[in-house]
């Protein structure tokens, strides 16, 4: 992500909400976002250079912040309808261990299961990127 683009996000951050499903009936909910989750998709041209296609950015709020860095939930997100989905996994018959799912197709948009979405950047950091800390991983 450009460092401008970053900024203007985050400059942006006070008026955004969170776009994550808090379950039914609460769509009217607007809770405030505190950061953004990011998911860079593309491809790698090599181990240490990766070209981004596209990235999904969501507003979180505080508590879905929380749980995405939690071993409670994972979360299920379609990043062709951008609707979402906590499984938690305690209740869940398969047994969960990322914090994120990245669905290409869901029931809601298509019907049709694209597949899961990793990729090979995601693959060695396991645990969500937000925005706010974009900096940080980049520095280190
Ligand atoms: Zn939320
Ligand atoms: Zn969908």
């Amino acid at each position: 992500m450009h460092e401008l683009d970053r900024l203007v996000l985050l400059a942006n951050l006070a008026e955004e909400h969170c776009e994550l499903n808090h379950g039914p009936k609460t769509s009217h909910l607007k809770l405030p976002a505190v950061d953004y989750l990011v998911q860079p998709f593309g491809y790698s041209m090599s181990d240490i250079e990766e070209v981004s296609v596209r990235e999904v950015v969501v507003p979180v709020c505080i508590d879905c912040a929380g749980a995405l860095q939690g071993n409670d939930w994972t979360l299920l997100y379609c990043f062709e309808c951008n609707s979402s989905q906590w499984i938690s996994r305690r209740f869940a018959r398969l047994r969960y261990r990322h914090n994120v799912l990245w669905l290409r197709g869901c029931p809601e948009c298509s019907g049709e299961f694209g597949g899961l979405y990793f990729s090979d950047v995601k693959a060695l950091v396991d645990a969500p990127l937000f925005l706010t800390r974009l900096q940080d991983i980049a520095a280190a």
